[in-house]
Formats: structure tokens, C-alpha cells, sequence
């Protein structure tokens, strides 16, 4: 600022005024002010100076206004405001979706617990069962012993006082021993392969073979025991040779355990019907009888003898229980299916499905 006698600015002193009232002014000699540090506000500025003359000049005002910083500006606050509420915002939906999470995640455990506790509980059943099965086993195999058991304290006795045995009755005596032995044999056996199928060590010994003539074999084999139980058999096939890759012990086995079931459930002046058809990739082996068949409750379980739902009343009567039991582990191992039809009083079906190549 400069009073009208420019020459001598520096001899002059000034008196200026920052917002104040009028016994704040301050002097200076300088005819500059620098102000620094100054808050956000609006500022009047009065300046008067005294010459060296002592004229006192007028008073000169200027407004002016020192913005606030953008950091601290109304906009900046209404942008920091949002930018909470957002941050707010996303927590809070956050907290919700964690909120779900947490709750499908609970559910899912709920529902796995559900289910680890029926197979739980599906385990315990089927060992119950194995127990059961076990102590009918037991029974199963004391019988044909005692019997043998028997057999030997009577010839012992017989031979002890010299009693003569007629041919007649020391054969009669040696077929009893025979079927008992077999019997025996049959059943350990039967409980030697479910044990290796169980483990995974039962291998198949596969060659191909012509299914049909296997089949046929093994049902012109017992042909004539069927027919002497008074029974019909029919053999029938649409094609002459279907070559498949198979275990033929194993099919042969399984072929006549289906046979013997047919026989054992079938009364007299019945008919076993087995008949073969060609499917191309696949061969159908059927085993039918017009015996006394199965209830459909029951024919889910016969497969899987571990499986039945415990019966205490149940005995095991003249068969091992696991006869279908390997008879479908064998089927599985060889890549085929077995399942059967059967109307109570009408008679069962059993069908086995083959794939001509399994390997
Ligand atoms: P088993 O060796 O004791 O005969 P299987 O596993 O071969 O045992 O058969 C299980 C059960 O299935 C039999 O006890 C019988 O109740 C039923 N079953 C099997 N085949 C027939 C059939 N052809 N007719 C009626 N019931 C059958």
C-alpha cells in the first residue's frame, strides 16, 4: 500500500487492522504486510497511514476471505460421509453373506451328521446281522459234526461188541457221512470265498468261452437229478454260439446255484425253464421256475445276505444264505448284473446279464 507521497513511503508509518476493532491497530514501517498462518474466515483489512508530515491519511479496507482447505471443505466432509456409509455399507453386507455362510455351512454339517449317523447306524445293523449270521453258521456247522460225530461213536460201539454190520446198512452209514462231509465243505467254502471277495483277493481266471455250451453243459449235467425230483426242464437258446470272456468255473458255479435254488424252492410236477438270449454286446441267461417265489420285500435282500433286516426268528435251513450272495459278487466281478422277478405262488426269475467283453 502507498500513500500519495510515494517518495517518501519508507519515512511514513503505517497503521493496519485485521478484524480488529479500533484500539487494536498495530504499526509498521513498512508499507508491506505478510500475514501467515491465517485461519479459514473472512477478513476485513483497514490501513491508515501518518506521514512524515503527521497528515493521517484515510482509512483504506479490503475483504477478503482464505478458503478452508479441500481436506477439510464441505464437499470433502459430504465425500468422507459416503465414503463411510460405504464402507459401512459393504461391512455390514459382509457380515451378512459371512451371516449366510455360516448357516448353509451349519446346514451342510446338520445334513452330513444326518447322514454319518444313518450309515452309522447301517454299519451296527449290518454287524448285528454278520453276528447273527454267524451264530446260525455256528449251528449250521454243528450239525452235520454231530451227526459225524455220531455216525462214529456207533460203528465204534458196533465194532467194540463185535456187532456184525450188514453192507447194506455200513453204506446207508457211509452216504450219511458223505452228504454231512459235503455239506460241511460246501459251507466253509462258501465262507473261505466271501471272506476273499470282501477283500478284493478273489481273481477271475477269464478265457473266452462259448456261453452257450457252457450253459448247456452244466444243465444236461443235472438234468437227470432235476427230472428225479419230478421236475420238467426246458433248455432253450436263440443262437447256437455266443463266444464270451468269462471265468468258466465261476459262471458254472453260479449257473448251478441258481439251479439248485430252482430245485430246492420247486415242489414236484413243476418246471425249471433256462433259456438263453443274444444281445449282441450282451448275453441274458435266464433261470426260471414255477416254484413257490419270493415276496417283494424280500427280493432286494437275498442279494446281499448281510444286508437282510435281522430275523431271529429266521433259521438257516439246508444252504449257506450266501448262495446269491457270491452268486452276485461273482456277476459284479465278471461286469454283469443279476436281478430277479418273482410273484409269491407263481414262481421266480433269475436273470443274469453278461457283457461279452469285460476286460
Ligand atoms: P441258500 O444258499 O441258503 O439257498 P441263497 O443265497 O442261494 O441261500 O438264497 C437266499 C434265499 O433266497 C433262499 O433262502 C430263499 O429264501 C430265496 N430264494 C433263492 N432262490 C429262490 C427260488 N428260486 N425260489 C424261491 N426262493 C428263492
Amino acid at each position: 500500500f502507498f500513500t500519495n507521497d510515494y517518495k517518501n513511503s519508507t519515512s511514513a508509518k503505517y497503521y493496519y487492522n485485521l478484524n480488529g476493532g479500533d484500539s487494536e491497530w498495530e504499526v509498521s514501517n513498512s508499507n508491506t504486510l505478510l500475514f501467515a498462518n491465517l485461519s479459514p474466515g473472512n477478513y476485513t483489512l483497514k490501513v491508515k497511514a501518518i506521514t512524515q508530515h503527521g497528515i493521517s491519511t484515510e482509512e483504506a479496507c479490503v475483504d477478503f476471505t482464505i478458503k478452508r482447505s479441500f481436506w477439510i471443505s464441505n464437499l470433502a466432509i459430504f465425500i468422507y460421509v459416503i465414503i463411510i456409509a460405504i464402507i459401512i455399507y459393504l461391512q455390514i453386507n459382509k457380515l451378512k453373506k459371512l451371516d449366510q455362510l455360516v448357516n448353509k455351512r451349519t446346514q451342510e454339517l446338520r445334513g452330513e451328521m444326518k447322514k454319518n449317523k444313518q450309515l452309522f447306524e447301517k454299519i451296527i445293523a449290518f454287524e448285528k446281522n454278520k453276528n447273527n449270521y454267524f451264530v446260525n453258521m455256528s449251528h449250521e456247522l454243528r450239525t452235520p459234526l454231530n451227526v459225524l460225530n455220531g455216525l462214529n461213536q456207533l460203528i465204534k460201539g458196533l465194532s467194540k461188541k463185535d456187532t456184525f454190520i450188514t453192507p447194506d446198512k455200513l453204506s446207508y452209514y457211509m452216504e450219511v457221512m458223505e452228504r454231512n462231509c459235503s455239506r460241511l465243505l460246501s459251507l466253509i467254502n462258501n465262507l473261505i470265498d466271501y471272506a476273499k471277495i470282501e477283500n478284493n483277493s478273489y481273481t477271475l481266471n477269464k478265457k473266452d468261452e462259448n456261453i452257450v455250451y457252457l450253459v448247456e453243459e452244466i444243465v444236461l449235467d443235472m438234468k437227470d437229478y432235476i427230472e428225479g425230483k419230478g421236475i420238467d426242464l426246458i433248455f432253450d437258446t436263440d443262437t447256437e454260439e455266443k463266444e464270451i470272456s468269462c471265468d468258466k468255473l465261476e459262471i458254472e458255479r453260479c449257473i448251478v446255484n441258481l439251479l439248485g435254488n430252482a430245485v430246492k424252492f420247486t415242489p414236484e410236477g413243476g418246471l425249471i425253464e433256462v433259456l438263453i438270449q443274444d444281445l449282441k454286446d450282451k448275453v441274458k441267461i435266464s433261470v426260471k421256475d414255477s416254484g413257490i417265489g419270493i415276496p417283494e420285500e424280500k427280493q432286494s435282500m437275498i442279494f446281499d445276505k448281510f444286508n437282510q433286516v435281522i430275523d431271529d426268528s429266521s433259521k438257516q435251513k439246508n444252504g449257506s444264505g450266501l448262495g446269491l450272495t457270491i452268486t452276485k459278487h461273482l456277476i459284479d466281478l465278471h461286469g454283469g448284473e443279476i436281478y430277479v422277478e418273482s410273484k409269491v405262488g407263481e414262481g421266480s426269475e433269475f436273470i443274469i446279464i453278461l457283457p461279452v467283453n469285460n476286460n
